[in-house]
């Protein structure tokens, strides 16, 4: 294989053959062939596209770059992957509510970067949370508790890792071949036997509309097929923050509420956290899906979901007391409140995001800090009566109230208030089996 002929190949359109994405990318991983060559191969992908079969050779080579995880456990396997929203905090909810259903859940995060939140971060700041497993105490504790929630590490599809950082600054992570060989080589390197993407559609998504989502969907489920894993996905909408808080401890607290029955089941996105979960117990082939959605109820309803999240945070290390002593320190806050009468017709995710990240919950490169106190929380959602005056969100962040007057009038632009009624949306847009 010469380097150059396969960029020239996939340049003038053609499809690469399967030892040629396998010798190139095991060539690149192993720094034989140059960051320069990968990142023109990169563009080429993106300006040609991948036929499925090369999409599949590309996802198994990039999986086969690294240690690829097997599971012996007598029940089995599930994991659930959203490709990132405002506001996602699902996975803190969905992973422990399907572990109490019967599943073992191995799932291996990200961390935030730009307007989108990673569940490690959220987790972390939760005193003592170890994110960073190794992969053997990542086993022992999916072993021991049933679900475990640590970053990826580098053992897991470094060819990925390289990959993904030269393809942010060369801008070419738009192309869902790329997009599909990233994730579902992470994915299928953890070993779960069912694979249930949350594929987000909207302002606060990667995929703005919902043909690209849509499209992102049936590559994942396909792919994840093809590799032998049962697989779905559910497209939803991410024109709206998801749930009222967006930073991260906010996000936590929230996520506690709802496991301790604190939120109305009937509320979109606990509603949504149900439906993510029964598609893994269903897929996983525990019962049928609608016997798979009340038994998700009963779980969340009666504390088991809960006992399994607090059984995880313990196993890695975490103290839940401790958390919720932090939360009640105090920070700085703002309110912003309703200039008119009307209904919440809309709440913009990317501008909410943007605020969020300006207080300091999101990092601009990996490696920064971040402020775990700081973020959003709404006090209405889409549809939501309100008067003038009416509270809408408040910001928070540590330390001072230094910018926070200046972020609450561009947070004020998020909302579209109106003078009817609005119709509330489910958040599931469309299915991919
Ligand atoms: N998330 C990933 O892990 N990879 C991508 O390419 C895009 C989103």
């Amino acid at each position: 294989m010469v380097a150059k002929l396969v960029i020239d190949k996939k340049r003038e359109g053609h499809s690469l053959g399967s030892a040629e994405i396998r010798e190139f990318i095991e060539g690149f991983t192993a720094g034989d062939i140059p960051d320069y060559q990968m990142s023109a191969l990169a563009m080429a992908i993106c300006c040609r596209g991948m036929t499925d079969r090369e999409t599949a050779d590309l996802t198994d080579a990039m999986m086969r770059s690294g240690r690829c995880l097997e599971w012996s456990l007598p029940i089995p396997t599930a994991d659930k992957h959203s490709t990132g929203g405002v506001g996602d905090k699902l996975s803190l909810v969905v992973q422990p509510l399907a572990s109490a259903c019967g599943l073992a859940v191995p799932s291996l995060t990200g961390r935030g970067l730009g307007l989108t939140g990673g569940t490690a971060d959220k987790l972390e700041t939760i005193p003592g949370y170890n994110a960073s497993l190794s992969l053997d105490d990542f086993q022992k504790v999916v072993g021991k508790v049933g679900v475990s929630m640590t970053v990826q590490t580098s053992e897991i599809t470094p060819a990925d890792k390289k990959l993904y950082a030269l393809r942010d600054v060369t801008g070419t992570v738009a192309s869902i071949p790329l997009i599909v060989g990233s994730i579902l080589s992470k994915k299928l390197a953890e070993g779960a036997g069912a694979l249930v993407f949350d594929v987000k559609c909207g302002s606060g998504a990667f995929m703005k509309t919902r043909e690209d989502a849509v499209a992102l969907a049936k590559a994942l489920v396909g792919g994840a097929k093809a590799a032998g894993r049962k697989s779905a996905a559910l497209v939803t909408d991410m024109d709206a923050p998801l749930g009222m808080s967006v930073g991260n401890a906010n996000e936590v607290a929230e996520s506690l509420a709802i496991l301790r029955g604190e939120v109305p089941a009937s509320r979109r996105d606990v509603e949504l956290c149900i439906e993510l979960a029964a598609l893994m117990v269903s897929l996983a082939g525990v019962v049928p899906l609608d016997e798979a959605r009340s038994t998700c109820r009963e779980r969340l309803a009666d504390g088991s979901a809960l006992a399994k999240f607090e059984a995880m945070v313990a196993a890695q290390g975490g103290d839940l007391a401790r958390f919720e002593r932090i939360m009640n320190e105090p920070t700085s806050k703002f309110r912003i409140q309703s200039m008119r009468y009307g209904v919440v017709a809309a709440i913009d995710a990317e501008k909410v995001a943007k605020v969020a990240f300006r207080l300091g919950a999101g990092r601009e490169k990996s490696g920064d800090r971040i402020d775990p106190r700081a973020g959003v929380t709404l006090a209405v959602q889409i549809g939501d009566k309100v008067s003038l005056g009416a509270p809408l969100a408040t910001l928070e962040k540590s330390g001072g109230p230094d910018g926070l007057e200046s972020a609450a009038a561009d947070l004020l632009k998020a909302f579209t208030i109106a003078p009817s009624p609005v119709e509330r949306r489910s958040l599931v847009l469309e299915r991919v089996e």
